[in-house]
């Protein structure tokens, strides 16, 4: 098979990044091919969807179809539980003090991408491959894309939302910055005896945070950061001691807890891309940018770069212009770039605070949370940005059709 080369896109990556990026665009009416290779395993994760993210997932008629499986997040709580000499306060955060029924919602990501793939199945200009991309060659006028199973496509633009081991930032030539941390997440879902009311609750411990965050009725999602060593041994413990550790950790803030089946270890690492668009292939979430699971930002960040380039590629495909020319691609490099590099920095200083011994960084982050605390108008300014940028909201985002 060879698609026709005319205004065709090629997303690469079935994940909810590339799905988004795949709906968006079909919807705006742009022929659009999905190459998906299914994960070796099921993602048992979830994802603490933001504000804007729901915006735009209601704009494309995505939220409807699982809105039921989440849980809001009302108010989310930052304690202290590192036993250090500079202990922070307690910070409060409630969604009803910016004016907002609730921050985001949480939800099992098999949740939410059953709903994507339920969206994209609907979209006569989208057609959907189960096949892996083996090769992706940028010519002047198109990109050639081989699949494993023979196939060659040929597309304007090539979108690689292929995750961290991106082969699409390889082909386009893109360097990418990348530190692992001396950290892994253990993730588990569980039911517990108290109710959560809508509350997510991280402690901040010497060894990473440890977060509680909502699903529908008395059930949570816990991300628990923790030393490699630490790590495995909890992982390999039986559910009952399992979950006893955690209730332990947790100080039992929700009663009695019984661990679900299905557990996961994500080793952590920051990564950049130095380049998010080049060459004809421009790159959303994960294969752009990886960030440590703290303070819900990676897919929120995926989800504005998917309804970016959605954006960009829409409105030239309706102007008769090339779909894939380098100034587009620039333009979605400028719009990205300060979005992803700042909440970067943010975490990373955030979480290489947390593991500080040094007594310096240590009162630093305890001030700034001291500071969180204390004076309303900046830690209203923080929720604010947390949940959006400030300025460059794709059209999605503000609930506006591409
Ligand atoms: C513990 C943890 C908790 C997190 N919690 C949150 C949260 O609360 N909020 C938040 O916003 N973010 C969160 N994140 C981040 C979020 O999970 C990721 O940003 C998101 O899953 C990345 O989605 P993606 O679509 O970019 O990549 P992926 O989900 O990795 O999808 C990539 C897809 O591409 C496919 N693929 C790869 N190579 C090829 C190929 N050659 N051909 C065809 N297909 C290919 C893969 O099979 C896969 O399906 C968390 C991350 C972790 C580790």
């Amino acid at each position: 098979m060879s698609i026709a080369k005319s205004q065709a896109a090629i997303v690469i990556g079935g994940g909810p990044a590339g799905l988004t990026t795949a709906i968006s665009l079909a919807e705006g009416g742009v022929r659009t091919v999905l190459v998906r290779l299914h994960p070796a395993r099921p993602d048992n994760r979830t994802t603490a969807l933001l504000a804007g993210s729901i915006t735009a997932l209601e704009a494309l008629g995505v939220w409807s179809l699982c809105a039921d499986r989440a849980a809001p997040l009302s108010t989310m709580r930052i304690v202290d539980d590192t036993g250090r000499l500079w202990r922070a306060p307690e910070v409060k955060f409630t969604a009803h003090e910016i004016g907002r029924e609730a921050f985001g919602y949480n939800i099992e990501n098999r949740h939410l991408v059953e709903a994507l793939e339920k969206r994209a199945r609907d979209l006569p200009a989208l057609q959907i491959i189960d096949d892996e991309v083996v090769g992706l060659a940028p010519r002047t006028d198109a990109v050639v894309i081989d699949l494993r199973g023979g196939d060659i496509l040929h597309g304007r633009i090539a979108v690689g939302a292929d995750g961290r081991k991106s082969i699409c930032r390889a082909a386009a030539g893109i360097a990418l910055d990348e530190r692992s941390y001396p950290q892994v997440a253990l993730t588990l879902c569980l039911s517990h005896t108290r109710p959560h009311h809508d509350t997510s609750t991280e402690f901040h411990t010497p060894n990473g945070p440890f977060t509680l965050v909502p699903l529908p009725g008395n059930r949570s999602s816990l991300v628990w950061v923790l030393d490699p060593g630490a790590a495995d041994a909890l992982a390999a413990l039986d559910d009952a001691a399992l979950a006893a550790a955690v209730e332990k950790a947790s100080h039992s803030i929700l009663g009695k807890l019984s661990v679900e089946p299905g557990r996961g270890l994500f080793p952590l690492n920051v990564a950049t891309a130095r380049c998010f668009a080049r060459n004809r292939i421009a790159l959303v979430g994960e294969a752009a940018h990886v960030l440590p699971p703290i303070g819900a930002q990676g897919l929120n960040l995926g989800l504005r770069d998917a309804a970016t380039i959605g954006e960009l590629v829409v409105a030239a495909h309706r102007d008769g212009r090339d779909i894939g020319a380098d100034d587009l691609l620039s333009r979605y490099e400028r719009v990205r770039r300060a979005d992803v590099d700042s909440r970067t920095l943010a975490i990373d200083l955030l979480n290489r605070a947390l593991l500080s011994d040094l007594l310096p960084l240590q009162g630093v982050r305890g001030l700034g949370l001291y500071l969180l605390d204390q004076i309303g108008p900046l830690r209203r300014a923080v929720m604010r940005e947390g949940i959006a940028p400030a300025v460059n909201q794709p059209r999605l985002m503000r609930g506006e059709a591409l």
